[in-house]
């Protein structure tokens, strides 16, 4: 499975809400500028919602993703 994918997983199946270090983190993806990338791709692809809100991890406000269409 590609990082992406991993990335793309795990965004759908949880209901948090995970910033760039926190999930480069939790999936062991590092360094953090590669999900950094994933997640820009991701976004303009239309797949997913980049927005600054508080992480659900380490309560920072920070850009989290989310799932398009949440
Ligand atoms: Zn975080």
């Amino acid at each position: 499975m590609s990082n992406t994918q991993i990335i793309q997983n795990f965004i759908n199946r949880e209901n948090d809400l995970y910033c760039d270090d926190c999930l480069s983190e939790k999936l062991d993806i590092k360094p953090r500028q590669q999900v950094n990338q994933i997640c820009n791709k991701l976004k303009k692809q239309g797949l997913l919602k980049r927005e600054v809100k508080q992480c659900s991890s380490c309560s920072k406000d920070k850009f989290i993703n989310k799932m398009e269409g949440i």
